[in-house]
């Protein structure tokens, strides 16, 4: 057993890392402020080539592992959980069901300058009374000649604003449920397709989250994602990785969280000595610092077994749910490590501890991955 990484993936690590303390962490506060990324942040990060970690060279790609993909988003969200979101959706669930699924022609079209970022992607699934309960999605493709009409809204939707295409889940048949979902392309321009609002979040603000809405929206044929009817089979197949893809945005908030207790426990002075020396301090930090670890642990193992394409579907929301609650945990504990400072805006914790919130509840919320990891345990 070897739990050291490549030479390439360190190499890899000390050069985003580099990248995100330059690029990233100097604009964080004010990205989480403005509640917006600078769209020069992300034109910087695509010209890294971060957006085609895990893509065939043939399509601009680096084609690298797993791994190499887990180490860009988790040093992402160690430098700004608010990028990494935008980062991750557009790299994952904004291009990999068109790399999957797609034909040669979509792949060209929407996949090539995907990873070139002279296109941004996002994943529209959710609905005002479809979350957890992908199956109960209302939004309808009814078929007519040559095409589609696309009729139905969207909520909660990472990168809606910026995106210039989305990929949408909507029932071609409705009698058939989660059988009768299919994921279509429509591109932003779309007559029929419109960005109704921008929302307001207290957690990573500075990801632009928005409400889409599909009105009498034709597509042509060509905008079918694969085969009529097997939306929801793709949507499980990609939602694995996806999970892991967060739990390492997870354990890059769980890092920050703690580089920042740790950093202040050191600094601060009480009754003549570092507060860090102080037992109930001193243990603060110690369970901080196993929840990193093992969060570390879980993350890693499951980008592994993607990797070695072995069975995860259980690691994955393992991985997830514990890092997300961890992120969680050891922010809370910084939190309480800064004293008043803590709360005050001024100080980056505090952001942290907000992100943290999203974590729980995005690509699955802790209960949903509850419910995968005891169904897959008993069934
Ligand atoms: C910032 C942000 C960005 C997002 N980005 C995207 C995106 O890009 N694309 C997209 O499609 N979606 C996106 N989502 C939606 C996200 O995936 C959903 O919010 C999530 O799946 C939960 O759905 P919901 O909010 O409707 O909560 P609900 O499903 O209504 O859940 C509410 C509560 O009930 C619990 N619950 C529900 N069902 C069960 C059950 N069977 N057993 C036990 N407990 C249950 C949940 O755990 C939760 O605690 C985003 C959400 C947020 C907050």
């Amino acid at each position: 057993m070897d739990f050291s990484l490549s030479e390439e993936h360190k190499l890899l690590r000390q050069t985003i890392s580099r990248f995100v303390k330059k690029n990233i962490i100097p604009l964080a506060e004010e990205i989480d402020a403005g509640e917006e990324i600078p769209s020069h942040l992300l034109q910087d990060i695509a010209k890294q080539g971060y957006f085609g970690i895990r893509y065939p060279e043939a399509y601009g790609g680096a084609g690298s592992d797993m791994i190499s993909y887990i180490i860009m988003v988790e040093e992402m969200a160690y430098g700004s959980m608010s990028v990494a979101a935008a980062v991750s959706v557009h790299t994952s669930a904004g291009t990999m069901p068109i790399y999957r699924f797609g034909s040669e022609e979509q792949k060209q079209k929407y996949l090539v300058p995907a990873i070139k970022g002279e296109k941004i992607g996002c994943f529209a699934l959710t609905e005002p009374n479809a979350g957890s309960d992908v199956a109960a999605i209302q939004t309808t493709a009814r078929k007519v000649r040559d095409g589609y009409l696309l009729n139905g809204s969207k909520t909660f939707i990472t990168n809606a604003l910026r995106a210039n295409y989305a990929i949408v889940a909507a029932k071609t048949d409705f009698a058939k449920g989660r059988k009768g979902i299919s994921l279509f392309i429509v591109d932003k321009e779309t007559p029929g397709f419109q960005v109704l609002r921008k929302l307001s979040k207290m957690s990573i603000r500075g990801s632009d989250t928005g409400e889409l809405i599909f009105e009498e929206c034709f597509v042509p044929s060509g905008a079918l994602l694969g085969e009529e009817g097997k939306g929801f089979d793709y949507l499980k197949e990609s939602l694995v990785d996806g999970r892991i893809m967060t739990a390492a945005n997870c354990l890059g908030v769980c890092r920050a969280a703690f580089d920042a207790g740790l950093t202040y426990a050191r600094q601060r002075e009480q009754f003549g000595q570092q507060i860090g020396k102080f037992q109930a301090v001193n243990f603060k930090l110690a369970d901080m610092a196993v929840d990193l670890e093992a969060a570390r642990l879980l993350v890693y193992y499951s980008a592994w077994l993607s990797d070695v394409n072995k069975e995860r579907a259980k690691e994955a929301s393992i991985a997830k749910l514990f890092a997300s609650e961890a992120a969680n945990r050891i922010a809370t504990k910084a939190v309480e490590i800064h004293g008043g400072y803590g709360i005050m805006m001024e100080y980056p914790v505090q952001r942290l501890y907000r992100d943290a919130r999203f974590l729980t509840i995005g690509e699955g919320t802790s209960d949903i991955q509850r419910l995968v990891i005891g169904n897959l345990l008993v069934f």
